[in-house]
Formats: structure tokens, sequence, C-alpha cells
């Protein structure tokens, strides 16, 4: 990391793939890295906030202004959430760069409803293009980067999943998913030099404006969410199976902790309700990083 502090980060030599690049985060996430020499594949369905409908158009439109820069990219539409749409994706960087180093998975759709009216569809829709399609993506990815051993991935959360959020119940399920696929992705990459991690962010896109006060417009940018994507694309980033928060100039590590506890052998359920303000303790906090280290936890205090 260190001999890295005083230069400038760039990406020469270095492919993208960044789904769901033709609006909001992504252009922005696909702009920064183009910026910065990376060769991008810029995805795009070019679909509706709900995820209807289609067009070549958004993909096209950020490669153009990518090539007018002086970068280099290549527009793709393929849906992210069907195995042939990502296979077609990550087709697209080996076939136009010749390889694949970092995956943006981005690519997001919304469907909010108070859980009494949402339906089946809005449910499975929102986590097959959140989780289905970082998995396919993801999926289609590894092998090349296991194959070079080095690889970065940048899932995308959100704070409605960390957090919960009212009338979102598919898409917090989604977001918190992605949680679990970043931990565990981070885990079987690391052999292989492939670190993985996921954004949690807040900005003002067409995802958020009818939501957001005005007032967030000029502060929370795509472009202060992007330089944190940018930065855990880059191979100084050491971090792995990490989730950061980010939104407008604050940037902050989330993490799951597991309280103190309280043990006691063969408890009873009175012991439990008896014993609640200790079981409900933070402090002080554990942050394990594996299934493994959790259990080992659990094993110690009953030694
Ligand atoms: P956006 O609607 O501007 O961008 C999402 C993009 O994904 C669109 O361009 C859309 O066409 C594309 N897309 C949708 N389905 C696709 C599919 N099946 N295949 C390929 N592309 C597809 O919204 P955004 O705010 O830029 O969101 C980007 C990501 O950030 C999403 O995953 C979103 O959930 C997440 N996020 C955003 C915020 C925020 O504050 N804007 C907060 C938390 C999380």
């Amino acid at each position: 990391m260190r001999g890295w502090r005083m230069s400038e980060l760039r990406f020469d030599g270095k492919v993208a793939v960044i789904t769901g690049a033709g609006h909001g985060l992504g252009r922005s996430h696909a702009l920064s890295l183009a910026e910065r020499g990376a060769k991008v594949v810029v995805n795009d369905l070019g679909g509706t906030l709900d995820g209807t409908g289609a067009s070549a158009g958004p993909a096209a439109d950020v490669v153009e202004l990518i090539r007018k820069n002086g970068g280099e990219a290549v527009a793709s539409t393929d849906d992210v959430a069907t195995p042939e749409g990502a296979k077609a994706i990550v087709q697209a960087a080996i076939d136009a760069f010749g390889r694949l180093d970092i995956v943006v998975n981005n690519a997001g759709i919304l469907r909010d409803k108070s859980f009494g009216k949402m339906s089946v569809e809005a449910f499975d829709q929102v986590l097959a293009v959140h989780v289905r399609g970082s998995f396919l993506v993801s999926r289609e990815a590894f092998p090349h980067l296991k194959e070079q051993g080095y690889g970065r991935i940048v899932n995308t959360s959100s704070p409605a999943g960390l957090f919960g959020s009212f009338g979102q119940a598919n898409y917090s399920t989604a977001k918190m998913g992605l949680v679990g696929l970043t931990k565990t992705l981070g885990i079987e990459g690391a052999r292989a030099g492939i670190k993985v991690n996921a954004i949690a962010p807040i900005a003002w896109t067409r995802m958020t404006e009818s939501i957001l006060p005005a007032e967030f417009e000029a502060k929370f940018t795509a472009e202060a969410v992007s330089a944190l994507v940018t930065f855990l694309a880059h191979e100084s980033c050491e971090t792995s199976g990490e989730v950061f928060s980010v939104g407008a100039g604050r940037v902050a590590r989330v993490f799951v902790a597991e309280g103190p506890g309280w043990s006691k052998d063969d408890h009873t359920v009175e012991d439990i309700r008896d014993n609640w303000e200790a079981i409900m303790a933070e402090q002080p906090y554990l942050t394990p990083t594996t299934l493994g280290q959790q259990t080992a936890t659990s094993m110690k205090a009953m030694l």
C-alpha cells in the first residue's frame, strides 16, 4: 500500500465490466475507471426503474462519451439476470480486450410495495437482477480471475438491506443477500488474489430523486460513490470481504458484529428471559470473519 500513497491510482492495462452502467452510479463508475486508463465494458439493459423495457441507447451513450474523452469502451445490452446474458457480458470483455480484471456488479431495479401488497413477481424480479445478476456475472468472471491469480469484484448493497427500509422487503432481502455473497466470495477468492467488497451507497440518481430531499442533489453525487468503487477496484486495495457505506463526503466500514453474549450449560427458556439484557449487550463486540471463527467463539464460551 505504502508505495501507492504518493501516486495517482491508474488502471492502465486493466479491463473492467460494469453492469447497469448506462445511468446513475454505474455510468459514473465507468467514467471514473476509464479516465484512469481501464478498458471498460459498459453493460446496461436500458430499461425503466422497475426493470421493464429495454434500450441500447444508455450503454451506447456512455461508450461514446468514454471514447470522446480518449478512453476505450464497448457496450453490452445483455441482461445480468440470465445465464446467457451474464456469459455474454464477460465474453464481451474477452473478445474486445482479451482479459478481465474488475467486475462491478451495479445493475439494479426497484419494485417497492408495503409487505402486505408485495407480489411474488415483485420479490422474484428484484432478487433476480440484484442477487442472481451479481452471482451470474461473478460466476462467469471467476475462472478468468482465478486463472490469472488476480481480480477485483465490487458488489452493490444498500443501507436499505443493512438497516431495513419500509416498503422494500424485496430490495432489502436482495441487498443483504449481496453481503453474504461478498463475504463468501472474499473467502473463496483469497488464494487467487481476488478481493471482493461491497458498497452501500446513497446518491442522487433516477432511483432516489423522488425520495431524497432536493438539497441532497448537490452533495450526494454519484462521483463521491465512484471514488470508493475505483479504490476498491484497484490493485493497491488489499481489503476483502468488507462492506462500506458511502454518501456525500463520508465513507465508513459497516461490519457485522456479535455481542459478547451470555452463556450457561443447559439453559432454560426462563434463563434466557432473565438474562435478556446481557444477551442484548453490544460491548465488547466481536467481528468474526468466517463461520469457523464465529463457531469457535461459541465453543470457547462453553469450555
Ligand atoms: P439507476 O436506475 O440509475 O441505475 C441502475 C442501472 O441498472 C440502470 O441503468 C438500469 O438500466 C440497469 N439495469 C437494470 N436491470 C438490469 C439488468 N437486468 N441488466 C443490465 N442492466 C440493468 O440507479 P442507481 O441509483 O445508479 O443504482 C445503481 C445501483 O446502486 C443499484 O444496484 C442500486 O440498487 C444501488 N443503490 C443505489 C442507491 C442510491 O442512493 N442511488 C442506494 C443504494 C443502492
